[in-house]
């Protein structure tokens, strides 16, 4: 029980996927119809959405496309200039137009967000099942309790995050009470299930109960496979590898020059069949794809380099991370959310769109504008100001500013950024960026999983991994209790991967199922999976899944090939590069140029960002 939980435990406690999810499924490519795209987007604030719309993903698409290049004629000045410009309003953007507020408290902020709603992908989906409010996460989850005067722990406190660990669901009904999680991640407790289907010669299925601690008795797979798997159980809960202390130790940089799935054979005597039936793509501290393209030290970078308070556990606002952007959000433009300036108020109080914003404020966020073209007016060197085309409303509009922050993530920013120097357009050529569907599932009740004996499984083939029921933080308007008769929003992170393909190929073929695939599509098979999967303790997918919303992510996760974190022949890594040298007045931020893909990292290049602009901003 006191044994230190890391990052990298909840993310892999998901031990088992399957390698060939999708795999030779791939749909012929073609532009699906907005309904098709984006389906039902639920309730309330983030009602318009779910995942990268289709508004969204057709804009960004001309960018890739060089609908933009040259400028067409005719953009609109709006006559506005800013002291600074954010491009991207996910936490690390809105991270660092507040710390530019705190840093020049007369200084004028603008950013510009593609999407309807602040948060990128720490935003929620919330949906309305027999009466009660249900809400779930859309991307980013969790948020890991800060270590005692860290720099994090003051930041959270600023914004008045500050109870460690967070109030939870109380257990309710006559039920006996089964143990639930605090995270969407299965952490494979007595109560959590593997499924078998016909994969595995089973038919209709099998389940196994508590399978770590029976051993996997009854799984019908191979004895190397179960004595690979348990021995891998067994030696990761010991811990005898040695792990990397100190980012850039000589363990670090070993990891980062062989890949994950080497590293998983070499040290817990792994088959290579059994890495790829079994673990990909869940392993790798959730990067998005096969073992077999990532840098070993994806697993460990998190911890290594964000270490935190183990002791308290990870913890989740009920809408995940959309809870961190909310908070940041209300220090920014207070009016923005205007309840009071609680915990509570502020996971509860609708957003007042007209807020974002007006022109009497110094902070504004500019939504549903995607941003085209960031160029310095002149050299780079000597202009004093960066011009910054956007699309909004199909329409184009410009903007100068004296500094400019790209938050928005390189699949972007190497587009849009003009006259980058051949440094950084060869380190953002290194980054690569996998596609993630998250299904958010309401059920009316989970009580055919309280039937399994399980509040949390897993299985090996169809559409996604795994999923889990948690009890939820009960800030927020939530049930302050739960039982197995209470609706729930089950989430299935849907993965694309496709071991032994090189790592650019995964992730565009990836992308391409997720971009052709329409909703009704995924309806069908989320309908199918939840049959095969529960029908056997009287699952009927009619009459208990209250609704579905997809959040198709097309770029979700920084998924880093082996040298990312320190470079291959002695060059920097990419994201060094990128952090280390500004642009003119162009300095770059976003989770992704640390190859972590966690807030936290948002949030602190957003920082680093904002500091090296200060000689460039004169407020
Ligand atoms: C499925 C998933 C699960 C995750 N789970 C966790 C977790 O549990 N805990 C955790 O800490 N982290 C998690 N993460 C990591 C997540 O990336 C970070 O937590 C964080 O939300 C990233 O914030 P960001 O601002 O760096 O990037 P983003 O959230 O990607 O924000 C960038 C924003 O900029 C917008 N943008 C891009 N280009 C433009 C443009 N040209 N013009 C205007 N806007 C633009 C994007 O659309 C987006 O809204 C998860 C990520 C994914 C994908």
């Amino acid at each position: 029980m006191h044994e230190r939980i890391s990052r990298r435990d909840y993310l892999n406690s998901t031990l088992l996927a399957s390698g060939s999810l999708l795999l030779g499924s791939v749909c012929p490519l073609e532009l699906i119809a907005q309904n098709d795209w984006d389906g039902y987007g639920g309730i309330g604030d983030y009602s318009g959405s779910n995942g990268n719309t289709f508004e969204v993903m057709t804009e960004a698409h001309k960018i890739r496309d060089r609908v933009f290049e040259p400028l067409p004629t005719g953009v609109a000045d709006s006559g506005e200039t800013y002291d600074c410009i954010v491009v991207g309003g996910g936490i690390s953007g809105l991270a660092a137009a507040l710390f530019f507020k705190r840093k020049y408290p007369k200084g004028t902020c603008l950013v510009l967000e593609n999407h309807a709603i602040f948060g990128g992908e720490a935003r929620r989906n919330e949906f309305l099942v027999d009466g009660q409010r249900l809400i779930a996460h859309q991307g980013s989850a969790m948020i890991f309790p800060p270590l005692a005067g860290s720099f994090l722990e003051d930041f959270y406190n600023s914004i008045g995050i500050d109870t460690w660990p967070f109030p939870y669901q109380a257990w309710s009904g006559n039920d006996p009470e089964i143990p639930l999680g605090r995270t969407p991640y299965p952490d494979g407790a007595k109560t959590s299930g593997f499924f078998f289907g016909p994969k595995f010669g089973q038919a209709p299925g099998k389940w196994v109960t508590d399978p770590w601690g029976t051993k996997l008795a009854g799984a019908p797979i191979s004895e190397s496979a179960r004595r690979e798997l348990l021995g891998m159980r067994e030696a990761g809960a010991a811990r005898p590898r040695k792990l990397p202390e100190r980012h850039g130790d000589a363990i670090s940089r070993h990891l980062d020059s062989i890949t994950l799935e080497q590293d998983l054979m070499e040290t817990y005597g792994l088959s290579r069949e059994t890495v790829r039936t079994f673990l990909s793509p869940v392993s790798g501290g959730g990067s998005g794809i096969g073992a077999d393209a990532l840098s070993a030290y994806a697993e460990y970078a998190a911890d290594v380099l964000l270490p935190w308070d183990y002791a308290k556990g990870a913890q989740m606002f009920p809408g995940g991370n959309a809870g961190v952007a909310r908070h940041i959000v209300r220090e920014l433009i207070p009016d923005a959310l205007p309840g009071p300036r609680t915990i509570e108020g502020i996971c509860k109080s609708a957003v007042n769109f007209s807020a974002l914003d007006r022109d009497s404020q110094p902070s504004r966020i500019r939504t549903r504008a995607t941003a085209i073209s960031v160029r310095h007016e002149g050299a780079p060197e000597k202009s004093e100001f960066v011009r910054i085309v956007y699309a909004r409303g199909g329409k184009l509009e410009s903007v100068r500013a004296r500094s400019v922050i790209m938050a928005g993530g390189s699949w972007t920013t190497k587009h849009i950024v003009k006259g980058l120097p051949i440094a950084h357009r060869d380190a953002y050529a290194q980054f690569y960026r996998a596609p993630c569907m998250m299904a958010n599932v309401a059920v009316r009740n989970w009580r055919f999983l309280y039937k399994l004996g399980i509040s949390e499984c897993q299985w090996f083939e169809g559409l996604g991994n795994y999923t889990a029921v948690r009890k939820m933080a009960t800030f927020g308007p939530l049930a302050p209790t739960v039982s197995p008769d209470s609706p729930v929003v089950l989430t299935l992170k849907i993965l694309f991967s496709s071991p032994g393909l090189p790592i650019g190929e995964q992730v565009t073929r990836g992308r391409a199922e997720l971009i052709s695939t329409p909703f009704r599509e995924y309806e069908r098979r989320i309908r199918e999976q939840f049959t095969m999967l529960f029908s056997s303790v009287g699952f009927d997918s009619r009459r208990d899944i209250a609704g579905i919303i997809l959040n198709r992510w097309g770029h979700a996760y920084l998924s880093a090939q082996p040298g990312f974190f320190f470079g291959t022949d002695g060059e920097p890594a990419p994201g060094e590069i990128l952090r280390n040298n500004p642009h003119g007045r162009i300095a770059f931020a976003n989770s992704d140029l640390t190859g972590i893909m966690d807030h936290r990292a948002s949030i602190l290049e957003a920082h680093r960002a904002v500091g090296q602009l200060s000689s460039r901003v004169e407020v």
